[in-house]
């Protein structure tokens, strides 16, 4: 019998649901699409889509910004970090993390991570005394032990910013993940869980944090037209020394987002049987580690990791080559070289050169796949037959 092979792109989302698709058509429409071009008694659709995700996440503020790494990059600004400041980050995130934190003129601080990809806290522990603020990544929607995390930000005075580009819809213990720290930031990005083509979220319940925040997207002044934000006079403090880092969202990508944020919940389910579905396959697969899941987590599943810790380099590639004749697109973090994406620290050269062995030996072995909702149960069925089959070829390089 001839090799299954597999046809689907994982890079195709679904399409835009009928009723943001609709709500897109009648903003183009009436042609107001810079947030602050309202009617009299209008607020539009981005001071909309905020007091709708503040309700979500159940934040006393949100602001809507141009892009998930816009969102970080703000989030510094707004707590005040500062040329050469260190800031700590996780070793294993993604470049737009370390980039923001670069771009405010700061230094990352790199974390060790676990072999369940979260930020290993005894290294925090270690490193906590040399920075003031924690930016947080929740990388591939894997969330540590919250708890244990802003005790030790509490006793280091540590303020923690979170990076929820994976884990929009998630929650530790209950509470939404970008509800822990000072700041949450999200993405709308394609490829995350709204789908805006670009843009970014932020949440938080402090007021002189917002008002900066609010100031620094490009607000001219009007934020009084915003809806999930602080009374006025938490402006007057800053609005003369608040520099304007334009970045808004606009109305069309708002009106394309409030559908799906309705969405969400029933878009998560969907994720969820997925990836358990292709977690109850490859669990006992010959050589291949899965990656545990806290119980205090609730997670969104919409991409998939899995290690393969005693295979070489060699190994590994000749692995990712005949899954990918067959099909099944892996991303590899161990690859020397950046490709498609870095995730790798080696290969931020901005980003002075730090020692993280136990990182390095995770991401040698770290695999990953995505599992968009245009796949179903038979495919990500077919793709475990895939990955179990080629691990069995596999021989020793
Ligand atoms: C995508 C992503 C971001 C930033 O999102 P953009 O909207 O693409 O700027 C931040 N952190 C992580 C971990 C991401 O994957």
């Amino acid at each position: 019998m001839p090799d299954e092979i597999f046809t689907k792109p994982f890079t195709q989302q679904e399409p835009l649901p009928e009723a943001a698709i609709a709500r897109a058509v009648e903003v183009m429409r009436h042609g107001r699409l810079h947030r602050y071009n309202t009617l009299p008694g209008e607020y539009g659709e981005v001071a909309d889509l905020e007091i709708e995700f503040a309700d979500f996440t159940g934040a006393r503020f949100a602001l809507a910004v141009a892009s998930g790494g816009y969102a970080l990059g703000c989030a510094l600004r707004a707590i005040g970090v500062r040329q050469g400041e260190h800031v700590l980050t996780n070793a294993f995130t993604l470049a737009p993390v370390p980039g923001a934190i670069a771009a405010v003129g700061g230094v990352p601080v790199l974390v060790e991570v676990t072999e369940d990809l979260v930020i290993d806290l005894d290294d925090l522990e270690t490193k906590a005394d040399r920075a003031r603020v924690l930016l947080l990544s929740h990388m591939r929607g894997h969330i540590c032990d919250m708890d244990r995390l802003m005790e030790i930000a509490r006793r280091h005075d540590l303020t923690v910013i979170e990076d929820c580009a994976h884990t929009m819809g998630a929650a530790w213990k209950g509470v939404p993940s970008g509800r822990h720290g000072v700041i949450g930031c999200y993405s709308t990005q394609t490829y995350k869980h709204m789908n805006s083509g670009e843009g970014g979220l932020l949440v938080s319940d402090d007021p002189q944090v917002m008002a900066r925040a609010i100031l620094l997207s490009g607000s001219y002044m009007l934020y009084p037209r915003h809806r999930a934000a602080p009374a006025s006079d938490y402006f007057e403090q800053s609005k003369y020394d608040t520099p304007n880092v334009s970045g808004r969202m606009d109305n069309l990508r708002a009106a394309i987002l409030r559908p799906q944020l309705a969405d969400l919940p029933q878009q998560i389910a969907r994720w969820n049987r997925l990836y358990q579905r292709l977690e109850a396959e490859l669990a006992g697969g010959q050589g291949l580690a899965l990656v545990s899941r806290a119980e205090g987590e609730s997670y969104v599943g919409s991409s998939f990791q899995f290690r393969l810790p005693a295979f070489s380099a060699p190994m590994v590639v000749d692995f990712v080559t005949r899954c990918l004749a067959r099909g099944v697109e892996l991303k590899w973090f161990g690859a020397k070289e950046p490709m498609g994406f870095t995730s790798r620290h080696e290969s931020w050269h901005y980003v002075p050169p730090q020692s993280l062995p136990r990182s390095n030996a995770i991401l040698a072995g770290l695999l990953d796949l995505r599992l968009p909702l245009s796949f179903d149960l038979d495919d990500v069925a077919l793709i475990a037959r895939i990955l179990r089959e080629e691990l069995q070829k596999t021989r020793a390089i």
